[in-house]
């Protein structure tokens, strides 16, 4: 059936542009702000979402007016045939923006060829440039394939923005370093204030809070000039005076961006989530196998977004109380 193209909006008035799947919960790293080190229940591979299901999903979402897709995970390059589906997303009338979440282990070989699919931007998770802390905050010793990946993103020309979350006793010395990669290349450096999205693997206290981390670096830096904000953006954007690149700083914690928040988010298993801090609201995948019409999706879409939480330190107050200890990145996605 056609869906009619018109714009979905949630009860706040905010338009939905943009969808972030997880196309799987697995990954390659065991970073220590994301995942115990041991006992990780990945979900069973049939219950993961297939790439047709998926595929059927950001049609249908491209019919309510979503233009972008970030595919995240678990590590996205850990999912065998990756790249016959981003393929497949660059088909779907409507999209016109395919971006991908990687650590970067395994991504640089595919960079050629995400060149040529037209994939515009990627973010890179990286906390340190120190190859013993990389091994001892991911618990893997694989710091040169992800420069490895690096530098080859920016020799195809790809959009890099570096994903850096701050760890108090963790990587606090690596922050001006990381910083420093602004001087000469033309990449967004992005720290991000540590949410408790570990699954219980430590409690996420917040000693370096966006305030802090701006701090720290201005006394290195001076001080920094404020970029505009696009809207929808997490970022507050900051230049640096003689610096090509520019920094972010991402107040995931203290949620100060939920105002303009235009995220769709989809778990590996199929899971509809309004807020990055909710629960859950809508099982997809369910819909998906149970013999659901297009616009039966698309209604219960649709409905879920009626009762979005204003920001997620709402949707954290209405998650179950057996809900309340967080669950890993990787199930969400960031
Ligand atoms: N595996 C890919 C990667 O690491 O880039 C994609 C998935 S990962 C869950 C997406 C983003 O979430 C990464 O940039 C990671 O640094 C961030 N992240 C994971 N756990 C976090 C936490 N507890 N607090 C803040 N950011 C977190
Ligand atoms: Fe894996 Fe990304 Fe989580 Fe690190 S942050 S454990 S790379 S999913």
């Amino acid at each position: 059936m056609s869906v009619t193209p018109t714009v979905l909006y949630d009860s706040h008035g905010r338009p939905l542009e943009y969808v972030r799947l997880a196309v799987t919960d697995r990954c390659n790293l065991r970073c220590f702000y994301c995942m115990p080190e041991e006992g990780i229940q990945y979900v069973p591979r049939q219950e993961l979402l297939t790439y047709e299901e998926m595929t059927r999903l950001v049609t249908l979402l491209a019919g309510l007016g979503v233009r972008k897709v970030r595919l995240t995970g678990g590590e996205p390059f850990v999912r065998r045939g990756l790249m016959g589906f981003i393929e497949q997303l660059t088909h779907i009338h409507g999209i016109n923006d395919i971006s991908l979440t990687t650590n970067g282990v395994l991504t640089a070989p595919h960079v050629p060829e995400l060149a040529r699919m037209g994939v515009r931007a990627v973010n890179l998770s990286l906390d340190t440039l120190d190859r013993a802390r990389f091994h001892q905050i991911t618990r893997r010793d694989e710091l040169p394939q992800v420069l490895d990946t690096f530098y080859a993103l920016l020799a195809a020309g790809i959009r890099v923005k570096i994903n850096a979350v701050v760890m108090d006793g963790q990587n606090i010395q690596d922050l001006v370093p990381l910083a420093e990669l602004t001087r000469d290349l033309p990449v967004e450096m992005r720290f991000i204030e540590e949410m408790p999205f570990n699954g219980g693997s430590h409690a996420a206290t917040l000693p370096w809070n966006h305030r802090r981390i701006r701090e720290h670096l201005e006394q290195h830096f001076g001080a920094f000039t404020p970029l505009p904000t696009p809207v929808g953006a997490t970022a507050s954007e900051y230049s640096v005076a003689g610096h090509q690149g520019t920094i972010g700083i991402i107040a995931a914690y203290s949620r100060t961006f939920c105002g303009t928040c235009n995220r769709i988010r989809l778990t590996a298993e199929g899971g509809l989530k309004t807020c990055l801090y909710d629960q859950g609201v809508l099982d997809i995948r369910a819909m998906l196998r149970g013999g659901s019409s297009d616009a039966d999706i698309v209604a219960a879409l649709t409905n879920a977004f009626r009762y979005r939480a204003a920001n997620g330190f709402e949707a954290e107050s209405q998650r179950p109380l057996h809900q309340l200890s967080f669950e890993s990145m990787s199930t969400i996605g960031g």
